[in-house]
Protein backbone atom coordinates (compact mmCIF):
# COMPACT_ATOMS: atom_id res chain seq x y z
CA UNK A 1 0.00 0.00 0.00
CA UNK A 2 3.14 2.34 0.53
CA UNK A 3 3.18 2.43 -3.44
CA UNK A 4 0.13 3.86 -3.84
CA UNK A 5 0.89 6.28 -1.01
CA UNK A 6 3.99 7.68 -2.79
CA UNK A 7 2.19 8.00 -5.84
CA UNK A 8 -0.75 9.61 -4.26
CA UNK A 9 1.68 12.08 -2.65
CA UNK A 10 3.48 12.57 -5.99
CA UNK A 11 0.54 13.37 -8.14
CA UNK A 12 -0.79 15.24 -5.45
CA UNK A 13 2.13 17.82 -5.36
CA UNK A 14 3.01 17.62 -9.40
CA UNK A 15 1.91 20.40 -11.54
CA UNK A 16 2.35 19.42 -15.15
CA UNK A 17 1.76 15.93 -16.10
CA UNK A 18 2.22 13.99 -18.96
CA UNK A 19 0.02 10.84 -19.35
CA UNK A 20 0.55 7.94 -22.06
CA UNK A 21 -0.53 4.63 -22.68
CA UNK A 22 0.71 1.85 -25.63
CA UNK A 23 0.79 2.02 -29.48
CA UNK A 24 -2.41 0.41 -31.43
CA UNK A 25 -4.18 1.50 -28.13
CA UNK A 26 -7.19 -0.78 -27.00
CA UNK A 27 -9.93 0.01 -24.61
CA UNK A 28 -8.05 -0.70 -21.33
CA UNK A 29 -4.96 1.83 -22.53
CA UNK A 30 -7.69 5.01 -23.42
CA UNK A 31 -9.88 4.17 -20.66
CA UNK A 32 -7.34 4.13 -18.50
CA UNK A 33 -5.12 6.97 -20.03
CA UNK A 34 -8.62 9.26 -19.96
CA UNK A 35 -10.21 8.47 -16.85
CA UNK A 36 -6.79 9.15 -15.15
CA UNK A 37 -5.91 12.78 -16.69
CA UNK A 38 -10.16 13.91 -16.01
CA UNK A 39 -9.18 13.11 -12.56
CA UNK A 40 -5.66 14.93 -12.39
CA UNK A 41 -7.74 17.68 -14.59
CA UNK A 42 -10.66 18.02 -11.45
CA UNK A 43 -7.32 18.26 -8.67
CA UNK A 44 -6.43 21.62 -10.57
CA UNK A 45 -3.37 19.45 -12.77
CA UNK A 46 -2.16 20.61 -16.23
CA UNK A 47 -2.67 17.23 -18.14
CA UNK A 48 -1.49 16.50 -21.94
CA UNK A 49 -3.32 13.19 -23.31
CA UNK A 50 -0.67 11.38 -25.38
CA UNK A 51 -1.18 8.20 -27.78
CA UNK A 52 0.78 8.16 -31.43
CA UNK A 53 -1.49 5.85 -33.22
CA UNK A 54 -5.01 6.15 -34.26
CA UNK A 55 -7.42 6.32 -32.01
CA UNK A 56 -10.05 2.95 -33.56
CA UNK A 57 -12.98 4.75 -34.23
CA UNK A 58 -15.41 2.39 -31.89
CA UNK A 59 -13.84 4.15 -28.85
CA UNK A 60 -14.70 7.90 -30.68
CA UNK A 61 -17.68 8.15 -27.97
CA UNK A 62 -15.01 8.33 -24.96
CA UNK A 63 -15.31 11.49 -22.92
CA UNK A 64 -12.34 13.54 -23.82
CA UNK A 65 -10.85 11.41 -26.31
CA UNK A 66 -10.29 14.01 -28.75
CA UNK A 67 -7.81 16.00 -26.78
CA UNK A 68 -5.46 12.62 -27.23
CA UNK A 69 -2.51 14.34 -29.32
CA UNK A 70 0.23 11.87 -31.19
CA UNK A 71 2.94 14.65 -30.17
CA UNK A 72 3.92 15.53 -26.84
CA UNK A 73 5.92 18.41 -27.24
CA UNK A 74 9.19 19.65 -25.41
CA UNK A 75 9.43 17.27 -22.71
CA UNK A 76 10.76 19.90 -20.42
CA UNK A 77 7.30 21.49 -19.24
CA UNK A 78 6.78 18.49 -17.98
CA UNK A 79 7.55 17.09 -14.16
CA UNK A 80 5.55 13.83 -14.11
CA UNK A 81 4.88 11.36 -16.40
CA UNK A 82 1.74 8.68 -15.74
CA UNK A 83 2.84 5.63 -18.13
CA UNK A 84 -0.84 3.15 -18.04
CA UNK A 85 -1.04 -0.58 -19.84
CA UNK A 86 2.35 -0.67 -20.54
CA UNK A 87 4.87 -3.51 -19.34
CA UNK A 88 7.97 -1.76 -21.25
CA UNK A 89 8.65 2.05 -21.67
CA UNK A 90 9.23 1.00 -25.51
CA UNK A 91 4.95 -0.09 -25.93
CA UNK A 92 4.74 3.99 -25.71
CA UNK A 93 6.36 3.64 -28.99
CA UNK A 94 8.56 6.92 -30.77
CA UNK A 95 7.95 9.03 -27.76
CA UNK A 96 9.71 6.57 -24.97
CA UNK A 97 12.99 7.83 -25.12
CA UNK A 98 12.02 11.70 -24.39
CA UNK A 99 10.06 10.46 -21.78
CA UNK A 100 12.75 9.55 -20.11
CA UNK A 101 13.65 13.08 -20.00
CA UNK A 102 10.94 13.44 -17.50
CA UNK A 103 11.82 14.14 -13.51
CA UNK A 104 9.24 11.38 -12.51
CA UNK A 105 7.63 8.36 -14.49
CA UNK A 106 4.79 6.70 -12.82
CA UNK A 107 4.29 2.65 -14.10
CA UNK A 108 0.81 1.56 -13.36
CA UNK A 109 0.17 -1.45 -15.24
CA UNK A 110 -1.55 -4.92 -14.47
CA UNK A 111 0.96 -7.01 -16.87
CA UNK A 112 2.73 -9.91 -14.55
CA UNK A 113 5.95 -9.21 -16.88
CA UNK A 114 6.13 -5.47 -16.34
CA UNK A 115 9.66 -4.72 -15.85
CA UNK A 116 9.55 -1.60 -13.35
CA UNK A 117 10.36 0.97 -15.68
CA UNK A 118 9.11 4.09 -13.61
CA UNK A 119 10.45 6.11 -11.24
CA UNK A 120 7.25 5.14 -8.96
CA UNK A 121 6.27 1.59 -9.51
CA UNK A 122 1.71 0.05 -9.67
CA UNK A 123 1.74 -3.12 -11.20
CA UNK A 124 -0.94 -5.31 -9.97
CA UNK A 125 -0.81 -8.70 -12.04
CA UNK A 126 -4.35 -9.45 -10.00
CA UNK A 127 -6.18 -6.45 -11.45
CA UNK A 128 -8.73 -7.67 -14.12
CA UNK A 129 -7.64 -4.29 -16.30
CA UNK A 130 -5.17 -0.98 -15.63
CA UNK A 131 -8.35 0.66 -15.29
CA UNK A 132 -9.62 -1.49 -12.01
CA UNK A 133 -6.26 0.20 -11.22
CA UNK A 134 -6.83 3.65 -12.23
CA UNK A 135 -10.00 3.42 -10.19
CA UNK A 136 -7.95 2.63 -6.55
CA UNK A 137 -5.49 5.67 -8.06
CA UNK A 138 -8.76 8.21 -8.34
CA UNK A 139 -10.43 6.60 -4.83
CA UNK A 140 -7.25 7.42 -3.07
CA UNK A 141 -6.94 10.87 -4.98
CA UNK A 142 -10.24 11.72 -3.00
CA UNK A 143 -11.71 13.00 -6.66
CA UNK A 144 -15.29 11.98 -6.97
CA UNK A 145 -15.82 9.64 -9.27
CA UNK A 146 -18.54 11.01 -11.96
CA UNK A 147 -20.12 9.86 -15.32
CA UNK A 148 -17.40 10.57 -17.61
CA UNK A 149 -14.42 9.13 -15.53
CA UNK A 150 -16.71 6.28 -15.43
CA UNK A 151 -17.65 5.59 -18.92
CA UNK A 152 -13.74 5.51 -19.39
CA UNK A 153 -13.08 3.10 -16.40
CA UNK A 154 -16.00 0.66 -17.58
CA UNK A 155 -14.86 0.63 -21.34
CA UNK A 156 -11.76 -0.43 -19.70
CA UNK A 157 -12.63 -3.54 -17.29
CA UNK A 158 -15.48 -4.42 -20.22
CA UNK A 159 -12.55 -4.58 -22.73
CA UNK A 160 -10.04 -6.28 -21.07
CA UNK A 161 -12.31 -9.12 -19.69
CA UNK A 162 -13.55 -9.54 -23.06
CA UNK A 163 -16.89 -8.31 -21.69
CA UNK A 164 -16.92 -10.00 -18.52
CA UNK A 165 -16.32 -13.42 -19.96
CA UNK A 166 -12.81 -14.04 -19.21
CA UNK A 167 -11.40 -15.68 -16.24
CA UNK A 168 -10.53 -12.37 -14.69
CA UNK A 169 -14.07 -10.93 -14.44
CA UNK A 170 -13.86 -11.39 -10.75
CA UNK A 171 -15.85 -9.79 -7.73
CA UNK A 172 -13.65 -6.93 -7.65
CA UNK A 173 -14.08 -5.87 -11.53
CA UNK A 174 -18.19 -6.32 -10.68
CA UNK A 175 -18.16 -4.62 -7.50
CA UNK A 176 -16.38 -1.33 -9.68
CA UNK A 177 -18.88 -1.58 -12.17
CA UNK A 178 -21.64 -2.00 -10.42
CA UNK A 179 -20.56 1.39 -8.41
CA UNK A 180 -20.16 2.98 -11.97
CA UNK A 181 -23.64 2.02 -13.13
CA UNK A 182 -24.97 3.78 -9.97
CA UNK A 183 -22.97 6.65 -11.42
CA UNK A 184 -24.81 6.88 -14.23
CA UNK A 185 -22.48 4.60 -16.41
CA UNK A 186 -24.23 2.48 -19.55
CA UNK A 187 -23.47 -0.59 -20.08
CA UNK A 188 -25.95 -1.10 -23.09
CA UNK A 189 -24.56 2.22 -25.00
CA UNK A 190 -20.98 1.33 -24.20
CA UNK A 191 -21.58 -2.08 -25.36
CA UNK A 192 -23.25 -1.05 -28.40
CA UNK A 193 -20.45 1.72 -29.41
CA UNK A 194 -17.29 -1.09 -28.88
CA UNK A 195 -19.29 -4.07 -30.23
CA UNK A 196 -22.22 -2.90 -32.08
CA UNK A 197 -21.24 -0.51 -34.46
CA UNK A 198 -18.97 -1.74 -36.85
CA UNK A 199 -18.36 -0.45 -40.42
CA UNK A 200 -19.46 -2.53 -43.61
CA UNK A 201 -15.81 -2.63 -44.58
CA UNK A 202 -15.15 -4.59 -41.70
CA UNK A 203 -17.22 -7.24 -42.56
CA UNK A 204 -16.04 -7.49 -45.92
CA UNK A 205 -12.36 -7.35 -44.53
CA UNK A 206 -13.70 -10.51 -42.45
CA UNK A 207 -14.85 -12.38 -45.01
CA UNK A 208 -11.52 -12.42 -46.69
CA UNK A 209 -9.97 -13.17 -43.12
CA UNK A 210 -12.12 -16.15 -42.24
CA UNK A 211 -11.78 -17.56 -46.07
CA UNK A 212 -8.08 -18.08 -45.63
CA UNK A 213 -8.04 -19.25 -42.48
CA UNK A 214 -5.10 -22.02 -41.88
CA UNK A 215 -5.48 -24.72 -39.34
CA UNK A 216 -2.95 -27.51 -38.23
CA UNK A 217 -4.65 -31.04 -39.16
CA UNK A 218 -5.66 -31.69 -35.63
CA UNK A 219 -7.13 -28.03 -35.76
CA UNK A 220 -4.95 -26.78 -32.33
CA UNK A 221 -3.59 -24.11 -34.25
CA UNK A 222 -5.47 -21.27 -35.98
CA UNK A 223 -3.53 -18.50 -38.27
CA UNK A 224 -5.87 -15.57 -39.85
CA UNK A 225 -3.80 -13.03 -42.01
CA UNK A 226 -4.24 -9.74 -42.94
CA UNK A 227 -2.50 -8.43 -46.15
CA UNK A 228 -2.20 -5.27 -47.20
CA UNK A 229 -4.05 -6.18 -50.22
CA UNK A 230 -6.92 -7.37 -48.26
CA UNK A 231 -6.80 -3.81 -46.53
CA UNK A 232 -6.46 -1.86 -49.97
CA UNK A 233 -9.53 -4.39 -51.64
CA UNK A 234 -12.04 -3.32 -48.23
CA UNK A 235 -10.62 0.32 -47.50
CA UNK A 236 -10.01 -1.10 -44.11
CA UNK A 237 -6.82 0.16 -42.15
CA UNK A 238 -4.89 -2.03 -39.00
CA UNK A 239 -7.54 -0.24 -36.29
CA UNK A 240 -10.55 -2.33 -38.62
CA UNK A 241 -8.81 -5.67 -37.11
CA UNK A 242 -9.54 -5.21 -33.60
CA UNK A 243 -10.88 -8.43 -32.05
CA UNK A 244 -10.57 -10.69 -34.98
CA UNK A 245 -8.63 -12.78 -33.81
CA UNK A 246 -11.31 -14.20 -31.38
CA UNK A 247 -13.08 -15.70 -34.06
CA UNK A 248 -9.99 -18.62 -34.39
CA UNK A 249 -9.71 -18.63 -30.95
CA UNK A 250 -13.41 -19.80 -30.45
CA UNK A 251 -12.84 -22.90 -32.76
CA UNK A 252 -13.40 -26.14 -30.58
CA UNK A 253 -10.29 -27.41 -31.23
CA UNK A 254 -8.04 -24.77 -30.56
CA UNK A 255 -5.34 -23.89 -28.27
CA UNK A 256 -3.29 -21.68 -29.92
CA UNK A 257 -5.07 -18.33 -32.36
CA UNK A 258 -2.57 -16.16 -34.51
CA UNK A 259 -3.77 -12.75 -36.67
CA UNK A 260 -0.82 -11.27 -38.36
CA UNK A 261 -1.59 -8.07 -40.16
CA UNK A 262 0.40 -5.87 -42.35
CA UNK A 263 1.57 -3.02 -40.06
CA UNK A 264 2.12 0.62 -40.59
CA UNK A 265 5.75 0.86 -41.87
CA UNK A 266 8.40 1.91 -39.50
CA UNK A 267 11.56 3.38 -40.84
CA UNK A 268 10.36 2.56 -44.18
CA UNK A 269 10.73 -1.22 -43.29
CA UNK A 270 7.31 -3.38 -43.92
CA UNK A 271 6.67 -5.15 -40.55
CA UNK A 272 3.71 -7.25 -39.34
CA UNK A 273 2.12 -7.11 -35.75
CA UNK A 274 0.67 -10.60 -34.41
CA UNK A 275 -2.17 -10.81 -32.40
CA UNK A 276 -1.89 -14.70 -30.16
CA UNK A 277 -4.58 -15.65 -28.30
CA UNK A 278 -4.89 -19.00 -25.80
CA UNK A 279 -7.62 -20.91 -24.60
CA UNK A 280 -5.90 -21.55 -21.64
CA UNK A 281 -3.76 -24.54 -21.65
CA UNK A 282 -1.10 -22.73 -24.02
CA UNK A 283 0.60 -19.83 -22.77
CA UNK A 284 1.07 -16.72 -25.58
CA UNK A 285 3.00 -14.49 -23.65
CA UNK A 286 6.04 -17.30 -24.01
CA UNK A 287 5.27 -17.71 -28.05
CA UNK A 288 5.41 -14.12 -27.97
CA UNK A 289 8.15 -13.66 -26.35
CA UNK A 290 10.26 -15.81 -28.85
CA UNK A 291 9.75 -12.78 -31.49
CA UNK A 292 10.41 -10.53 -29.18
CA UNK A 293 7.18 -9.30 -27.86
CA UNK A 294 4.93 -10.50 -24.73
CA UNK A 295 1.45 -10.17 -22.75
CA UNK A 296 -0.93 -12.26 -21.14
CA UNK A 297 -0.76 -16.16 -21.06
CA UNK A 298 -3.83 -15.73 -22.49
CA UNK A 299 -3.26 -12.52 -24.75
CA UNK A 300 0.01 -11.34 -26.13
CA UNK A 301 1.55 -9.92 -28.96
CA UNK A 302 4.29 -9.01 -31.27
CA UNK A 303 5.87 -7.04 -34.07
CA UNK A 304 8.04 -8.40 -36.66
CA UNK A 305 10.06 -7.75 -39.59
CA UNK A 306 10.64 -10.91 -40.68
CA UNK A 307 8.72 -12.21 -44.38
CA UNK A 308 5.33 -13.41 -43.60
CA UNK A 309 5.84 -16.52 -44.86
CA UNK A 310 8.52 -16.69 -42.54
CA UNK A 311 6.57 -15.39 -39.64
CA UNK A 312 3.88 -17.95 -40.72
CA UNK A 313 6.40 -21.20 -41.01
CA UNK A 314 7.63 -20.63 -37.36
CA UNK A 315 4.28 -20.12 -35.93
CA UNK A 316 3.36 -23.55 -37.56
CA UNK A 317 6.46 -25.25 -36.48
CA UNK A 318 5.74 -24.23 -32.81
CA UNK A 319 2.24 -25.34 -33.36
CA UNK A 320 3.18 -28.24 -34.45
CA UNK A 321 4.43 -29.05 -31.00
CA UNK A 322 2.80 -27.07 -28.06
CA UNK A 323 3.57 -29.04 -25.42
CA UNK A 324 6.48 -26.80 -24.40
CA UNK A 325 3.62 -24.02 -24.08
CA UNK A 326 1.49 -26.05 -22.27
CA UNK A 327 0.93 -23.90 -19.09
CA UNK A 328 -0.38 -27.14 -17.08
CA UNK A 329 2.63 -28.65 -17.68
CA UNK A 330 4.99 -25.62 -17.12
CA UNK A 331 3.27 -23.04 -14.92
CA UNK A 332 4.19 -19.68 -14.54
CA UNK A 333 3.59 -16.49 -12.88
CA UNK A 334 2.08 -14.62 -15.02
CA UNK A 335 -0.68 -17.44 -15.17
CA UNK A 336 -2.64 -15.10 -12.33
CA UNK A 337 -2.81 -12.82 -14.79
CA UNK A 338 -6.04 -14.64 -16.21
CA UNK A 339 -7.35 -13.47 -19.70
CA UNK A 340 -6.38 -9.90 -19.60
CA UNK A 341 -5.40 -8.23 -22.76
P1 LIG B 1 -3.25 -7.35 -29.22
O1 LIG B 1 -3.13 -8.70 -29.82
O2 LIG B 1 -4.64 -7.03 -28.83
O3 LIG B 1 -2.53 -6.30 -29.99
O4 LIG B 1 -2.44 -7.43 -27.86
C1 LIG B 1 -2.78 -8.31 -26.81
C2 LIG B 1 -1.84 -8.09 -25.67
O5 LIG B 1 -0.53 -8.52 -26.07
C3 LIG B 1 -1.65 -6.63 -25.28
O6 LIG B 1 -2.53 -6.25 -24.28
C4 LIG B 1 -0.25 -6.60 -24.79
O7 LIG B 1 -0.22 -7.07 -23.46
C5 LIG B 1 0.46 -7.62 -25.64
N1 LIG B 1 1.14 -7.11 -26.84
C6 LIG B 1 0.63 -6.86 -28.07
N2 LIG B 1 1.57 -6.43 -28.92
C7 LIG B 1 2.72 -6.42 -28.24
C8 LIG B 1 4.08 -6.07 -28.58
O8 LIG B 1 4.42 -5.68 -29.72
N3 LIG B 1 5.00 -6.18 -27.57
C9 LIG B 1 4.66 -6.61 -26.31
N4 LIG B 1 5.62 -6.69 -25.37
N5 LIG B 1 3.42 -6.94 -25.97
C10 LIG B 1 2.45 -6.86 -26.91
MN1 LIG C 1 -4.81 -3.95 -20.15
Amino acid sequence: MWKMQQIITHLKNSRNVLLATHARPDGDALGSLLAMGLALEACGKKVTFYNESPIPAAYGFLPAVGRIQALMGSSDQYDTAVVLDCSTLDRVGKGAAAMLQIPTLINIDHHASNDGFGTLNLVTPAASATAEMVYGVITALGVPLDRDMGTCIYTGISTDTGSFQFSNAGRSAFAICEELVGLGVQPDVIARQIYGTFPLRRLRLLALVLGGIELTPGGEFALMTVTETMMAETGTTPADTDGMVNYARGLETVKLAALIQAAEKKNGEAGFHVSLRANGSVDAAAVAGLFGGGGHVPAAGFYTELPLEEIKARLFDIAGDLAPWEVTTHPLPEQAAGNQA
